[in-house]
């Protein structure tokens, strides 16, 4: 069994992407508990924000977030992301770094998302498509299960990942793309093909809000320990009793 990392001098350095536009349902909250989580165990976390006009380096972090966002929003950072920030996020996928995002965001991380006529482009880490049908927007509680590709060391002894979703945009995975999870309640993807979210290496994409890390900090360990490089169980314990309620009720809300 590996020690535990405690305030072993690692530093996650964290950043977040139009922070200030995609942050639908309190998604940065999802920032908070990577920082927190790293706080309480002694690992320095530090986040920088790059929004609309800001270049990116890809070699000054190891985990790059972006929330969701309303389509006004999405419109105006898909165009930035593509012109300013897109070479540079490919190249820090290519190195291992982590790239989350959700919703909006995940939406972005692929290949298109068609709007109203209009197609938006996306940076291509996802070899997904979403086209915005002229159909009911898919919300309410999901839940999804990830235990196909996730490893044992991912704590609570837990594959499930619960949230909220609200897309009006449906999204296809091509051929040869792996769905982050199938769903267990709720739409995912596009409430037809029984997949929810993509994931390609180090890159993941999730409908689910909530946000989605308060209410599976069991993930939220996971990639944490994967942007640092170490194993999960290498990370100190914590009292996540609070934590784990809120994951129980959120798997409740959503009937599983
Ligand atoms: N604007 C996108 C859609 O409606 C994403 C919404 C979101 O991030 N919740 O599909």
């Amino acid at each position: 069994m590996p020690e535990p990392l405690a305030a072993s001098g690692k530093r996650l350095r964290v950043c977040a992407l139009y922070p200030d536009l995609m942050n639908i349902y309190a998604d940065r909250g999802n920032l908070l508990v990577l920082e927190r989580r790293c706080a309480w165990r002694g690992i320095a976390c530090e986040i920088t924000a790059a929004s609309l006009g800001a270049g990116l380096d890809p070699l000054a972090h190891d985990l790059f977030y972006i929330g969701g966002g309303q389509d006004r929003d999405q419109r105006l950072c898909a165009a930035d992301l593509v012109e300013r920030k897109a070479d540079a996020l490919r190249e820090a996928a290519r190195r291992g770094a982590l790239i989350l995002g959700v919703c909006g965001g995940y939406q972005l991380l692929g290949n298109s998302y068609v709007l109203d006529g209009e197609e938006i482009s996306g940076v291509g880490l996802l070899d997904i498509d979403t086209v915005r049908e002229d159909a009911p927007r898919l919300i309410g509680n999901v839940a999804i299960d990830v235990s196909s590709w996730i490893g044992n060391g991912s704590g609570a002894g837990d594959r499930v990942l619960a949230g909220f979703e609200n897309h009006g945009g449906r999204t296809r995975l091509r051929a040869g793309q792996e769905p982050l999870g199938r769903v267990l309640r709720g739409y995912g993807n596009d409430g037809r093909s029984g997949f929810e979210g993509a994931r390609a290496g180090n890159t993941f994409g999730t409908y689910l809000h909530g946000p989605l890390l308060p209410k599976n900090v069991w993930f939220a360990d996971w990639l944490i320990a994967r942007a640092l490089g170490v194993e999960p169980s290498q990370l100190e314990p914590l009292d996540d009793a609070l934590e784990v309620q809120a994951h129980r009720d959120a798997r409740r809300a959503a009937g599983v």
